[in-house]
């Protein structure tokens, strides 16, 4: 049984997979490029993307065209990408030695996945 509220902890710079959303971004892996968390969304590199047209202005030299952004994605679309493991993977809290710090890891393999700066 999978609970409805999962707390998954993302962070800028993790790597995700794609579950859910548009076609062609499904089983994608992508950066974490921004986090919104009051909207619980993320933006991912690659994934979503929107056309947009722009138009063009003579006056500021700007051409018209069809310009790619990505859009936001809700967090429940994504899942944390092991890349020991190579797939999507769960993650679970494991507190440090001196119980200052939290990481999270990899539930299969163990690795990491806070990169210490
Ligand atoms: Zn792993």
């Amino acid at each position: 049984m999978e609970t409805t509220k999962k707390k998954i902890k993302i962070k800028k710079g993790d790597m995700v997979t794609v579950l859910t959303g548009k076609k062609q971004d499904r089983g994608k892996i992508g950066k974490v490029l921004r986090v919104y968390p009051k909207k619980g969304r993320i933006l991912v590199e690659g994934i979503n993307i929107a056309k947009k047209s722009m138009k063009a202005d003579p006056q500021k030299n700007k051409q018209g065209g069809i310009q790619h952004e990505e859009m936001p994605l809700h967090i429940s679309n994504v899942k944390i990408y092991c890349s020991k493991c190579n797939k999507p993977v769960k993650i679970k809290m494991k507190f440090s030695t001196d119980g200052k710090r939290k990481f999270r890891i990899c539930n299969k393999c163990g690795e990491i996945l806070d990169k210490t700066k």
